[in-house]
């Protein structure tokens, strides 16, 4: 049947049907599959639309395109001999084909730069690598950023960032904490509302200084007041420019803190300066003011030295009428309490410009509160009331404490309750509270009850002062203690400065107590204080005779020399008139030069020295005696009316041997001058009993003292006792070693005052 078919080219075929049929199929199917191929060409480029030179596959595309139409063609000319057409369709297949050809020249070097799958694989890998590490990086830079914020956010100091024009892009926790705000109600705002109105144009031109700093010089530091919550606070910024790459200003950071403590404490501390300015002032004026006092006292003193001392001479005329006596003690009277006034006074201004300090001695607390006891007895009687002394058997005789401030104490607290009692009585009870760390030491002391008691052991001792007076008001009772304050009782009795319980008040603190006065108004008054003292074996100065007036020195003594050096007549004749007449040879200087060439010719055994005199004080004086050897030998006892306890130590060291005050009480210059002589006076009147306490203390002192004395020479003294002879009892005393002068002194005035009995009592155990 083929054959019959007209084939052009069948002689090709060998007229074989299967042979075309075979070349047919493979034609056909050949074509079938060229076709196919650009299909899924075309389709890949379409969905790989990133393959690199992907125009290369839709060339070959159109080459297999080409290809599969010219073997459509062979089909065709089988039986169509379209020669032309298979030969342009062949011509277009080549020129395709060629072009494709052509450009895959160039492509090839690219294709072959194209990564293999290998290198695609370890560059994905690669790239996952860093995609790993760049999310890690992220994580680690979230977390830092975290941390920073956290940081900034719990600072306690304000930090904020604001634009040039002072609005804020960024505020801390802190910043809103401070300003009571959120971040919403700060960002994009400026904070110049939080300054006060005052200070706004200075912020202004803070605002223009910030705005001049540069890359180098990008902080500045302003300190800036602000309104919180209506209240002014301080505030201290520092201020850090950020720049952009022009080196342009593009933001503020700051950082804050609110300083208005620290503000407080400068202004205190400026204040405090002042304050103390002031204070430095205020002590000087002070200090001006007791030395002005101290001058002005001294020129009160030293008259009233004469009209005290030549009124004691006057008392011993003997032709006095009573109406004179009277009048004499008036003049003693006013003068004493003209010089209270003064002393009062100007203890008072010692306290104020602290100028007090405590003077401990050794003393006998017995002796003391007998004196008082003596002192006082005589006006209580006077105004018909009792005074008890009440001292309680374990209280030591011997402490060791600022005697003359518990004197003065006590003397103000008595003389009150018995000034303002008018009935009833007046008692001091004295007791001890209570002991403190004691030193051991092998002595041990004897109080009146007998119990013993070691050395350097520290008691409090308690007083009381007790009256059934007016009493005093209790609204009265917290100004009692204030200088110059009296209450309606002391208003009324037109006496008295007010001053008196000021002083003791400070006395006692000083003496490490403290004093109360307690009462209600009708019921009477109790004065409480408690004194600090050592317990000491023995006083500093012996104990003296009991107070009399001397009227001559004792017989059988040295002719004792004086030199009395004082540049006021008056004074000098006082202490002339005083010492002449019991005995004393005395001679006259009326200044320092005068007395050094006195001393020199003269050799007085005791000078009696005026420290304030013109030509030559007694200072240089004194300095100039006690520069010689023989000079050493003789006392020199200041007499000044300088009243500053300090002053006593500025006399001492110039080398004076004792001091005493003026205007002075003629007794206590004749102690003196026996304490350091060893003289002795034969005193005015009948023996003035002591006290029993007092007597009862000296005989068991001078008991024990006496034993120190060889047993014959005791057996003597008893002798001399019995038989009454005057004369061999002074010859015995003499004999006494000067180490010994407190047994001295005391035997001396049991004999004075003729009390031969006691001296029988002392020592007939001994013989
Ligand atoms: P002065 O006694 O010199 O007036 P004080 O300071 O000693 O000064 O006393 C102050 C005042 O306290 C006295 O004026 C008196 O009014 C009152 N006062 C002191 N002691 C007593 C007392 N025992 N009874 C009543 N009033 C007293």
């Amino acid at each position: 049947m083929l054959a019959e078919i007209f084939i052009p080219h069948g002689h090709c075929y060998l007229w074989k049907p299967t042979l075309v049929g075979l070349h047919l199929a493979s034609d056909a199917l050949i074509a079938l599959a060229y076709y196919s191929i650009p299909l899924m060409l075309i389709y890949f480029v379409q969905k790989r639309r990133d393959v690199p030179f992907n125009w290369i596959f839709l060339l070959f595309g159109a080459f297999i395109v080409f290809c599969g139409t010219g073997h459509l063609i062979e089909i065709w000319t089988l039986w169509h001999p379209t020669y032309w057409l298979s030969g342009f369709v062949k011509a277009s297949t080549a020129t395709v084909s060629l072009y494709t050809a052509g450009m895959l020249v160039p492509l090839i070097p690219k294709a072959l730069a194209l990564p293999s799958p290998a290198q695609l694989a370890a560059a994905n890998q690669a790239l996952q690598q860093e995609i790993r590490e760049r999310i890690e990086a992220e994580q680690a830079l979230k977390k830092s950023e975290a941390l920073y914020r956290g940081i900034v956010e719990d600072q306690t100091e304000l930090i904020c960032r604001y634009l040039p024009d002072g609005s804020l892009t960024f505020v801390n926790g802190a910043y809103c904490r401070y300003f009571g705000k959120n971040r919403d109600q700060l960002l994009g705002q400026a904070f110049i509302p939080f300054v006060p109105d005052q200070n706004r144009d200075q912020i202004s031109d803070r605002m223009n200084t910030l705005l001049a700093l540069t890359p180098t010089r990008s902080v500045a530091i302003y300190e800036h007041q602000v309104i919180v919550n209506g209240e002014i606070r301080w505030q201290r910024w520092s201020n850090r420019a950020i720049f952009d790459e022009q080196d342009n200003i593009i933001e503020f950071q700051s950082v804050g803190l609110d300083i208005t403590e620290h503000k407080l404490a400068e202004e205190l501390r400026a204040k405090n300066l002042t304050l103390e300015a002031e204070k430095r002032y205020a002590e000087s004026a002070n200090r001006a003011k007791s030395e002005f006092l101290a001058n002005m006292t001294h020129e009160l003193r030293t008259p009233l030295n004469a009209i005290l001392g030549f009124t004691q001479l006057l008392v011993r005329e003997p032709n006095l009428t009573p109406s004179q006596h009277e009048q004499l003690s008036i003049i003693t009277h006013s003068g004493e309490h003209l010089l209270e006034l003064i002393n009062d006074v100007l203890e008072m201004s010692k306290i104020e410009a602290g100028r007090t300090v405590l003077n401990p001695s050794r003393f006998d607390l017995y002796r003391l509160i007998d004196s008082l006891e003596e002192m006082l007895q005589l006006k209580a009687r006077s105004k018909g009331l009792h005074l008890i002394f009440d001292l309680s058997p374990d209280v030591p005789q011997y402490v060791q404490t600022d005697e003359s401030k518990l004197r003065q104490v006590l003397i103000n607290l008595l003389g009150n309750a018995i000034k303002f009692t008018e009935a009833g009585s007046v008692t001091l009870c004295v007791s001890v509270v209570s002991t403190h760390s004691s030193v051991v030491t092998s002595a041990s002391l004897l109080t009146q009850e007998g119990v013993e008691k070691s050395d350097n052991e520290q008691l409090t001792i308690h007083f009381e002062v007790e009256d059934t007076g007016p009493g005093i008001a209790p609204d009265e009772l917290a100004t009692l203690f204030n200088a110059f304050v009296q209450t309606e009782t002391g208003r009324n009795s037109q006496e008295g400065t007010g001053l008196g319980l000021a002083i003791s008040q400070k006395f006692v603190e000083l003496m490490g107590g403290k004093l109360t006065i307690n009462s209600s108004l009708g019921q009477g008054t109790t004065a409480i204080f408690d004194v600090l003292v050592t317990l000491v074996r023995e006083a500093d100065t012996p104990c003296q005779a009991p107070k009399k007036r001397a009227i001559a020195l004792a017989p059988n003594q040295p002719t004792y020399r004086i030199l009395v050096v004082e540049d006021r007549w008056e004074n000098r004749h006082l202490l002339v008139k005083l010492l002449q007449p019991l005995g004393f040879e005395v001679l006259e200087a009326s200044n320092g030069q005068e007395g050094v060439a006195l001393w020199e010719s003269w050799e007085p055994h005791l000078i009696l020295m005026d420290m304030r005199m013109p030509v030559m004080d007694g200072y240089e004086a004194t300095k100039r005696i006690k520069a010689h050897i023989k000079g050493q030998a003789t006392v020199i006892i200041a007499i000044t009316a300088s009243v500053f306890d300090d002053k006593r130590a500025v006399v001492m060291s110039a080398g004076c041997d004792d001091f005493v005050r003026k205007p002075f009480r003629e007794s206590v210059l004749l102690e003196k001058i026996a304490a350091h002589l060893g003289v002795q006076y034969v005193y005015e009147d009948s023996p003035q009993l002591t006290s029993l306490r007092s007597r009862a203390s000296i005989e068991v002192q001078t008991k024990e003292a006496l034993a120190v004395m060889p047993p014959s020479w005791i057996s003597q003294l008893y002798l001399a006792a019995v038989c009454g002879d005057y004369e061999q009892m002074l010859t015995l005393l003499d004999q006494i070693p000067e180490t010994q002068s407190a047994i001295k002194s005391a035997l001396a005035d049991l004999v004075n005052n003729f009390r031969f009995d006691l001296i029988i009592d002392l020592t007939q155990d001994f013989s």
